[in-house]
């Protein structure tokens, strides 16, 4: 439910007006596919009563995904995070990997769960993607490997990630999780690297409740990989390598292909939406939206902004503040990076002086709402709520001071507006 277009400044809720949504719009809402073809392979499971272990919706899941792709082979398994640990696991990573600390923070913890310490490198102010040069920079002798992450379903610089592995004999793989449905030069991402690792969680482009599938040109690989998925077991009772429980269920892999069939239909969407945030955008100074290279396939799921404080008087959190305000849940993805978040800001407090494009763009950055419960009407709004704040940024730089002043002098409102941003 929304109230008219705001006018004025006063109307604004950081100025006490009522909130434009009287519900939350949230970045990443669940895209759902269609009920009835996910009911109907629900009651199909339950009368099969086969529920999990590699059951015959993951098994065409699998196929699904591996087909689309283009690559030989496809391990489905719960979440992205579990299917990071085993592909670093198999790919046999040890002492350091350079990773972005622009990125999710599964991104890092999935090595250092196992002891392998990630050393983040800066990105590309462009592409926000991990800058190749940076990576030469951080290889040590204790260096293994390289993740790349296709940051907002744009892909890294492969090639030039490719040719560094290749000279300096690390192992490449990439964090696909935002990736599935873009490509790099034409190709699908999934079948680069030595694998690929793709998130399904409820928030992601599509979706399987939770899940993440590794994809890879490499049958050996694969193997290793199912194997560590369940417990190491080759057929019953006879375990013959560790492993850990990183299965899908079938419930899982029945909303997975019925997201999947869905694919086009988001992409419309997200596409739809992004070109009506695109128009409305470019009447806001100083706040631009990330483009999308007209040569590739992408998903269009990140609408993100950078705002350029110099030209808004805003920052990003303070826009975002006036966001949440309106019941418009924008995000500061993935502020303040991975380096200045724990473990990592203990370990290397000096991180920082080495990542100057991560810290520029995590100050800069918003993520604002996407997907199928977004259309023009609740698009338009949005920007319009960003255009009259960054139109008087003084007098909402002061309204947000205010209310900080009066939330720190008052313990009842400062525990009753606890909210994550
Ligand atoms: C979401 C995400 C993950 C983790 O995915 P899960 O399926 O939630 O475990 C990893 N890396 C990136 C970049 C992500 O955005």
């Amino acid at each position: 439910m929304t109230r008219s277009v705001k006018k004025h400044l006063s109307e604004l809720s950081v100025l006490g007006g009522l909130p434009t949504f009287s519900e939350q719009v949230h970045v990443g809402r669940p895209n759902v596919g269609n009920r009835d073809r996910f009911l109907g392979r629900i009651t199909e499971m339950l009368d099969r009563n086969w529920l999990t272990n590699n059951g015959p919706f993951l098994q065409e899941f699998e196929q699904k995904l591996a087909d689309s792709v283009g690559v030989a082979n496809c391990v489905v398994m719960c979440n992205a995070t579990i299917s990071l640990e085993i592909a670093i696991r198999a790919l046999g990573l040890t002492g350091e990997v350079i990773v972005p600390s622009f990125t999710f923070v599964a991104t890092a913890h999935a090595l250092q769960w196992q002891e392998i310490t990630p050393v983040f490198c800066d990105i590309d102010p462009l592409t926000h993607n991990i800058d190749p040069e940076q990576v030469e920079k951080m290889i040590t002798p204790r260096t293994s490997g390289i993740i790349g992450v296709h940051t907002w379903g744009r892909p890294c610089d492969i090639d030039a990630l490719e040719s560094i592995a290749r000279r300096r004999n690390l192992q490449l793989m990439f964090d696909a999780a935002h990736a599935f449905g873009c490509t790099y030069k034409g190709m699908p991402i999934g079948g680069f690297g030595r694998c690929e690792v793709f998130s399904f969680h409820a928030t992601k482009f599509f979706n399987s409740f939770e899940g993440g599938a590794v994809l890879t040109h490499d049958d050996e690989l694969a193997n290793k990989m199912r194997l560590m998925r369940n417990f190491g077991f080759q057929g019953y009772d006879n375990v013959i390598y560790l492993g850990t429980n990183g299965k899908m269920t079938e419930v899982c892999a029945a909303m997975g292909l019925t997201s999947l069939e869905s694919a086009e239909k988001f992409i419309e969407i997200n596409r739809r939406n992004y070109l009506s945030y695109r128009r409305e955008i470019e009447t806001v100074p100083g706040v631009n939206l990330l483009s999308y290279d007209d040569a590739e396939r992408k998903n269009y799921h990140y609408i993100v902004g950078e705002v350029d404080e110099t030209q808004t008087g805003l920052t990003a959190s303070e826009i975002v503040q006036v966001l949440f305000a309106e019941n418009v849940l924008a995000r500061r993805y993935f502020s303040p990076g991975c380096h200045r978040m724990e473990p990592y800001r203990s370990f290397f407090p000096h991180a920082a002086l080495m990542l100057p494009q991560t810290e520029r763009l995590c100050k800069r950055v918003m993520v604002l709402p996407n997907g199928n419960s977004v259309d023009e009407d609740v698009i338009s709004r949005i920007c319009n709520i960003i255009r009259l704040a960054t139109a008087n940024p003084d007098v909402v730089r002061a309204a947000l001071n205010n209310q900080t002043a009066i939330r720190s002098a008052s313990p009842i409102i400062a525990s009753s507006s606890g909210r994550g941003a």
